[in-house]
């Protein structure tokens, strides 16, 4: 009883927090044009480890190069890796892109995963944690921007601010995403999602927060905020951020790509 009662509170006060960010930065929606699911998944990939203006680039590079799957398939992964070399660790990645291609090939028989559609949030997130690389956050990012589902991905933006809201008490993203599952408002996971990502990049930053200018500051229990009240540097941009999702970004531009 008394851990429904936790629940509920938290329950709660994660939506007036919601509902806060809502009233500030507007209720995003999904893009109606949604990316194909390989695609998001690519793209997220693509983006581990860097800001999206780069994995942008690393993906548009990538196309450039490689029209359709089966070429990227097909090519070596050092000739991968130099297409996507602006994104950082591109050996790295060049390599997984490979074994994921491969993957989805010898298990289904085309470049494609569009029958996760058919399945449950948790058969798809199961399907896609399988693959080596993919994680949490990627995984939930192929639910949300290609399926349309109401699920909640945790980069390391959003691990941050629930920590620092006290939403839970985690020590990886990973651990964030499940501790987060019975916590989120129904129908709320892509508009909590987005508005904490950018409240992350101008506002909640990992270093010197702006909590002189925080609407959150009498919720949050960061215990450093009083150190940070006086923070003056403005909403500036760190050097390299951006205010664009990549796997918006890719649903929208109208990326195709045929297997
Ligand atoms: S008060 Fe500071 S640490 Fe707390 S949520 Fe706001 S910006 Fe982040």
């Amino acid at each position: 009883m008394a851990r429904q009662d936790t629940r509920a509170r938290s329950l709660r006060r994660i939506s007036l927090i919601a509902d806060a960010l809502e009233d500030q930065r507007g209720f995003p929606r999904l893009p109606k044009r949604k990316s194909r699911p390989l695609d998001s998944l690519i793209a997220t990939l693509l983006s581990q480890n860097t800001n999206d203006r780069n994995s942008y680039r690393a993906w548009l590079s990538l196309k450039r190069q490689f029209p359709s799957w089966a070429g990227v398939h097909d090519a070596r992964w050092q000739a991968i890796a130099r297409a996507i070399e602006v994104g950082g660790l591109k050996n790295q990645k060049a390599k997984r892109i490979k074994l994921i291609l491969r993957t989805i090939l010898k298990e289904r028989g085309s470049f494609a995963l569009d029958f996760l559609q058919q399945m449950s949030d948790e058969q798809a997130m199961e399907y896609l944690l399988a693959m080596k690389g993919v994680g949490s956050k990627t995984a939930a990012c192929v639910l949300v921007f290609s399926l349309g589902r109401d699920v909640f991905p945790v980069d390391t933006h959003i691990h941050r601010i629930c920590n620092r809201l006290v939403f839970v008490k985690t020590k990886s993203a990973d651990e964030t995403y499940e501790a987060m599952k019975p916590l989120l408002p129904p129908g709320r996971a892509y508009s909590f999602h987005v508005n904490l990502i950018h409240f992350g990049r101008q506002t909640c930053r990992s270093s010197n927060p702006l909590c002189g200018q925080c609407i959150l500051f009498d919720e949050c229990l960061y215990p450093q905020k009083h150190r940070n009240l006086l923070s003056t540097s403005g909403t500036k941009r760190q050097k390299g951020t951006t205010d664009f999702l990549i796997t918006e970004k890719i649903a929208n531009d109208g990326s195709k790509r045929r297997g």
